[in-house]
């Protein structure tokens, strides 16, 4: 899927647009409305096709329950071209959305447009977005620690290695997770959000001295251990899990090196947050 912002598209992706569509993605430009309701607004100007059904006749309508699409083949070829200039999923037999890929395009238009009421409010008080970030499997290489416990404790804790008293001392951060955090902590207002295991009381205070030792400074009393991350207010979490609340998580979950999302590695991350800050 391309990113892209709304004068991005009016100035390289007209060809794929009606006169209408561009006349309403204009209007969308002027607005400085909330987040989602430019979501919504950007959605109506650039996807109206998704709404086709609205409009159909009785014999439309059964047409579309067959899976057959009522429009016509050069209506439905124009709107798949966009679409698919857009990196976004074609129309489907029966004219139909077939997933959600068009809502995150245009979330992600919207976020990159940077013209939201939110974020203008913020930076008119000088104040910065905040980014939570996850210890393990992200700042945190999980299998360095994994590597130096002992076959005894692999054995006693098997399944279950996180509770092994002492593990999160001996873990080593991933690879330029360091130097993109401290990248993170000059743009964002930026803080570690992690959950230490219920039954591991030593991991909660490992990971503290884990914190101390490798981000001594830019992490300084920014450490917040918790089961429920869905409860911290921002607007970015970097994690690789959607455990703990981090899937509920209200605003952008930049998923961690999960297959297909894009963000592989810290490079991938950065290069992402560099248009946001
Ligand atoms: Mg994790």
């Amino acid at each position: 899927m391309k990113t892209l912002t709304i004068g991005k598209i009016l100035n390289d992706y007209q060809d794929y647009l009606s006169d209408y569509e561009i006349e309403q993605l204009r209007k969308v430009q002027r607005t400085r409305t909330d987040f989602s309701t430019q979501v919504r607004e950007l959605k109506g100007a650039l996807f109206g096709e998704e709404w086709d059904f609205m409009g159909d006749s009785i014999a439309d309508s059964k047409d579309r329950s067959r899976g057959i699409n009522p429009m016509s083949q050069t209506y439905i070829d124009q709107i798949n071209k966009k679409r698919k200039a857009f990196g976004v999923r074609p129309y489907y037999d029966g004219g139909t959305a077939s997933d959600i890929s068009s809502d995150y395009f245009c979330e992600e238009v919207v976020r990159h447009t940077k013209n939201y009421k939110e974020l203008l409010d913020l930076k008119s008080r000088k104040e910065k977005q905040i980014v939570f970030v996850d210890m393990d499997g992200v700042l945190v290489n999980f299998q360095s620690g994994i590597d130096r416990i002992s076959e005894e404790e692999k054995e006693k804790y098997e399944g279950n290695l996180d509770e092994v008293p002492g593990i999160f001392s001996l873990m080593e951060p991933n690879d330029g997770a360091i130097e993109a955090y401290k990248w993170l902590c000059k743009n964002f207002d930026t803080y570690i959000l992690s959950t230490a295991p219920w039954n591991n009381p030593s991991a909660w205070q490992d990971k503290l001295h884990w914190v101390k030792k490798y981000l001594p400074d830019v992490s300084h009393k920014r450490l917040i251990l918790s089961h429920n991350k869905h409860l911290a207010k921002g607007d970015f979490l970097i994690d690789d899990r959607t455990a703990n609340g981090a899937g509920k998580f209200i605003g952008k979950h930049i998923h961690f090196k999960e297959d297909g999302k894009g963000f592989d590695d810290w490079r991938a991350v950065i290069a992402y947050m560099k248009n946001l800050a």
